[in-house]
């Protein structure tokens, strides 16, 4: 975590904070809760500036990007659904949190439009426009777009400015899962004219786990996942998590700083290293992808096995996805994207951040070629080729 975000956490964390100023509640209306509602402004504003936004009350917090985007997804479908068929179209690669909300929605009687990517990871934008033109031509359809600015696994960017421009001319509207994108793509911001939801998740710019925003444009209306009190403007109910928002805000405003250009170079550096071991398949570099983020797999080489070896070595890096006792499953993105299970359930992502060093990148790099000697040595295992 960025040091400013954890004095923010630790400062309304009694004792350690000054009690007068961090212990009301901010729905209160005496001095204690006002002093706290001040600060509580102050991130709301702090982070709307860091993505664009020209209204602070557009962002509504959250528990977690997770829950924002059900709360974008449930709250459009329960908002609509009584009056028209609400049509959602998602990619074939977005994370889970995405995925698995739309999946409830259509056992709930949203129709779902996929959207393949292709082997590099792109979008299919030509299959996004011809479905909503399709879907468009009805007036009792709604229609939602809900894809992500760039992906967990490969860092692969997808075009929202075209996607935004489809959205206008079909009337869709446009939720952003901008969990990856904000902090690693330079100069990221919400385009509001464009888009109308957007998630967003502190621990994924340096803030702390368990926080989150959903960035809603004025006049969208949205069904509420939690009723209660009025908090948040009614959008969600229960006493916010101040110190974590206060020190989301302190991560925000840290981002003015992060080097990306630095961070880029040492990823470069790094690829050219992976490179250099025979069997090395680097996914999406054709694309625009995210600064810090690798994706690869090596031919021979099982993930959980390179997971356990680099783990043992000191290196933390992940599997595409989940680990179900010590394997690995096949991750969806892989799969989308043309390759083949035993390649999907390989794939490891190397992720740099914003403290890594070109000696932590030497050593890795250097650990890297030990442990898939290691592994190839001891194991006949040949993976089938790619279908790419
Ligand atoms: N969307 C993307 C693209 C993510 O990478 C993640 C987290 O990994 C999420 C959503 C979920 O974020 P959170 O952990 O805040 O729920």
């Amino acid at each position: 975590m960025e040091q400013g975000a954890i004095d923010a956490l630790l400062f309304f964390l009694s004792p350690a904070g000054d009690e007068r100023r961090s212990y009301g509640n901010p729905s209160s209306i005496h001095w204690a809760g006002r002093q706290v509602k001040g600060a509580l402004d102050d991130a709301r504003e702090t982070i709307a500036l860091s993505l664009g936004l020209s209204d602070p009350n557009s962002l509504c917090f959250t528990g977690s990007a997770t829950e924002a985007t059900n709360m974008a997804l449930k709250g459009c479908f329960f908002q609509e659904k009584t009056e028209r068929t609400v049509h959602i179209f998602l990619s074939t690669v977005e994370h889970e949190a995405t995925l698995e909300t739309a999946r409830f929605l259509e056992g709930q009687g949203a129709i779902l439009h996929w959207i393949p990517v292709n082997a590099q990871g792109a979008l299919d934008l030509v299959q996004l426009e011809t479905e909503l033109a399709a879907t468009a031509t009805d007036k009792k359809n709604f229609l939602l777009v809900s894809l992500m600015a760039a992906n967990n696994e490969t860092g692969v960017i997808f075009p929202v400015a075209a996607v935004g421009e489809l959205c206008l001319r079909f009337g869709a509207l446009f939720h952003v899962d901008a969990a990856q994108a904000w902090g690693k793509v330079p100069g990221f911001r919400i385009d509001e004219n464009r888009v109308q939801l957007a998630s967003l998740s502190a621990h994924k710019i340096g803030g702390p786990k368990g926080v989150g925003a959903l960035f809603v444009k004025k006049g969208v209306k949205l069904q509420p996942l939690l009723h209660g009190g009025a908090q948040e403007r009614k959008r969600r109910a229960g006493t916010v998590n101040v110190g974590g928002i206060a020190s989301f805000a302190a991560a925000a405003k840290a981002l003015e700083k992060r080097d990306l250009v630095t961070i880029k170079l040492y990823r470069d550096g790094l690829e050219a290293a992976v490179k250099q071991i025979p069997g090395a398949h680097i996914l999406g570099t054709t694309q625009p992808r995210l600064v810090n983020t690798t994706n690869v797999l090596f031919d021979g080489v099982r993930g959980e096995g390179l997971i356990m070896g680099l783990d043992l070595a000191g290196f933390a890096v992940s599997a595409g996805s989940a680990c179900n006792s010590g394997s690995i499953n096949p991750s969806h993105v892989l799969l989308a994207m043309g390759w083949d299970k035993a390649a999907a359930a390989s794939a490891v992502r190397i992720s740099l951040g914003p403290s890594t060093t070109l000696d932590e990148i030497r050593s890795f790099t250097e650990a890297l070629a030990v442990v898939i000697t290691r592994i190839r040595t001891r194991s006949q295992l040949d993976l089938p080729s790619p279908r790419v």
